[in-house]
């Protein structure tokens, strides 16, 4: 489970030149008093415009934020105080860029990272090995892809890549931040499938940031749009699409213009 409980984060706002000011009126809420439960092994969307607080309530679950004010807990423990090597083990991260190791190949990108200390080098390699196989299989990939690097795959090769290195240590939690954000349709729509089916068959919690309403009802069991740091309506993409909240979801939702066969899905 993981829990929002008034959960704030404020960063000063550009107008404010001093870097000691302590006056409130020059923070803006990134993450704006925010309570949530997220269900396990579920996979919920928050969706919403550039600047909402996506990418930033991420990064509070990941523990490379702490709140302003209010708590968040991931099963139970909060996450700042769990040693970075013990939590990142739990927590498989794509943040929005991917974040691909560009000087490192395939290979080393996916097999970095703490891998069973206590266990000797080769037993560390075969058993390496056998999850980058078992991962590449997961995600679509050769196996000839592993000696190359970053800048000689495509967007949606990175991109499984990325996926599959979040995946290595078989974590219980899955963040991804836009993870289909920069690829052409028809590259994002086949992405999509797989990581369907990735949701589907490895039933981990999975948050998921986009700011694409049709991905969002595609991949999500829950969509949570967000407006100014805060949940403005949460539930199905039927329940959204059929009973807005307020204006701000109405116009939220024409605006990205569901064609009437997508609408037909949903029906
Ligand atoms: P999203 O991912 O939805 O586009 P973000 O979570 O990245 O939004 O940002 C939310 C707001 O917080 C934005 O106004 C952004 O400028 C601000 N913000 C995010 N990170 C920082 C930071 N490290 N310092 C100052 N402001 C930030
Ligand atoms: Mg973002």
């Amino acid at each position: 489970m993981i829990f929002f409980e008034n959960v704030s984060k404020l960063y000063r706002s550009a107008k404010d030149s001093n870097p000691d000011s302590q006056d409130s009126s020059h923070h803006s809420a990134a993450v704006n008093n925010l309570s949530l439960k997220l269900e396990p092994g579920k996979t919920h969307v928050f969706i919403g415009p550039s600047g909402c607080g996506k990418s930033t309530l991420l990064r509070l679950i990941a523990g490379l934020e702490a709140p302003t004010s209010g708590t968040v807990k991931v099963k139970g423990q909060i996450p700042t105080h769990i040693p970075p090597k013990v939590y990142a083990r739990n927590i498989g991260y794509v943040i929005q860029e991917g974040g691909l190791f560009p000087h490192l190949s395939v290979y080393e990108n996916l097999s970095i990272g703490p891998f069973g200390t206590q266990l000797t080098r080769t037993e560390q390699s075969e058993r390496i090995n056998a999850r980058i196989e078992e991962l590449l299989q997961l995600v679509h990939l050769e196996k000839l892809f592993l000696k190359r690097f970053p800048h000689q795959l495509s967007g949606g090769q990175r991109q499984r890549v990325a996926l599959a290195r979040a995946l290595m240590h078989d974590p219980g939690y899955l963040l991804l931040d836009e993870p289909l954000g920069a690829l052409d349709p028809v590259v994002r729509s086949d992405l999509q499938q797989s990581l369907k089916e990735i949701f589907q068959s490895l039933k981990k919690t999975v948050v998921l940031v986009t700011h694409d309403l049709m991905e969002a009802a595609t991949l999500g069991n829950t969509l949570y749009l967000m407006n100014k740091g805060s949940v403005v309506q949460s539930g199905t993409f039927k329940d959204i699409h059929l009973n807005p909240h307020d204006d701000f979801v109405r116009t939220f939702i024409t605006a990205q213009k569901p064609s009437q066969e997508f609408l037909d899905l949903w029906n």
